[in-house]
């Protein structure tokens, strides 16, 4: 990769391909720079209160589908995440499916990450963001190529996430940014977030790291830091075996202590799931710190609608 470290570095500093070792870019960090106060009045402000933000389950290339789940979601939902799944790395263009699911009346929140396009290609889909009216961007740099079902594929790299995010926002679009203050190097996150803050990032989603306490501390730390903006939390969601699978894949080890044994080990797995996804949810929503969750998922292959319906219980149950 041409940046790093990125959110796969395990817990012992290894890179999360196989047979690539430790992660350079950890090894390569010095003692962390002391975060310096970001400079509210320096940020636009974006008014975001309890949001419940959803990922879009549908299948790649699909408009239909995106029609389909996204209708499944219209109501509930303040915007659809259309992120990047390592299982479907080919997808229609982000500002394309956003303008599929205007038309079912649902805000779209599109990923966009540095590893398929260059820093043209990239200005373009901002440009068509924009145009189309998103809810907000959110800017990665983007896995490893080699993690996803399109290893032949030559990452590009051109920028990274912090520079993606100053040309979002001479798009005037709202940016969101990742923070991954679970996975290692852990001292080097909260200022790396930061810079992204400083480069023009309004929202800060906080990555899977543990339970609500965690994902407490981290919020503070981001407030401690001077960051005003909102911070959305994201709690898991699984419903089945399969989902329980993917984010165990990943996240095993950032996940609140026995959520995914209790989905499993259930009688019915889909009501467990939701239910508990909701009741995490509504912990996430107390936090003072946070304003608002995105549910998290990974749908099972040919049951794209289905999980957009149980996306859509939970995210009502989670609007009041
Ligand atoms: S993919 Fe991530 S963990 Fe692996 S070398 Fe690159 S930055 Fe480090």
């Amino acid at each position: 990769m041409g940046h790093g470290p990125c959110a796969g570095v395990a817990p012992d500093g290894g890179c999360e391909v196989a047979g690539v070792g430790p992660c350079p870019y950890v090894s390569a960090i010095g003692a962390a720079p002391s975060p310096a106060p970001v400079d509210p009045a320096a940020r636009g402000f974006v008014a975001l209160q309890r949001a419940v933000v959803t990922d879009l389950p549908a299948e790649p290339l699909s408009a239909e589908s995106c029609r389909a789940c996204g209708g499944e979601l219209a109501g509930a939902t303040d915007g659809c995440l259309l992120g990047d799944n390592p299982r479907q790395r080919v997808q229609l263009p982000p500002s394309y499916r956003a303008k599929i699911l205007a038309e079912e009346g649902v805000p779209a929140w599109p990923g966009v990450n540095c590893r398929d396009r260059n820093r043209v290609a990239l200005e373009g889909e901002l440009a068509a963001c924009h145009d189309v009216g998103v809810a907000g961007v959110h800017c990665v740099t983007g896995d490893h190529p080699a993690v996803g079902h399109r290893p032949d594929a030559q990452a590009v790299f051109d920028v990274d996430s912090t520079e993606l995010v100053s040309l979002a926002r001479a798009y005037d679009l709202v940016v969101s940014v990742a923070h991954a203050p679970g996975t290692p190097p852990v001292d080097y996150r909260l200022p790396r977030v930061l810079n992204k803050v400083r480069a023009g990032a309004d929202v800060v989603f906080i990555d899977h790291c543990g339970g609500p306490e965690r994902v407490s501390d981290a919020a503070a730390a981001l407030r401690d830091a001077g960051f005003t903006g909102p911070v959305i939390a994201c709690p898991p969601v699984a419903t089945d075996g399969f989902s329980a699978a993917v984010l165990a894949s990943f996240a095993a080890n950032r996940l609140p202590a026995g959520y995914l044994d209790r989905v499993t080990g259930a009688v019915d797995p889909r009501r467990t799931g939701i239910d508990e996804a909701i009741r995490l949810g509504e912990r996430l929503l107390e936090l003072s710190d946070v304003d608002g969750v995105n549910l998290s998922t990974a749908g099972r292959p040919g049951a794209e609608r289905e999980t957009a319906r149980d996306l859509a219980v939970i995210g009502k149950a989670l609007r009041g």
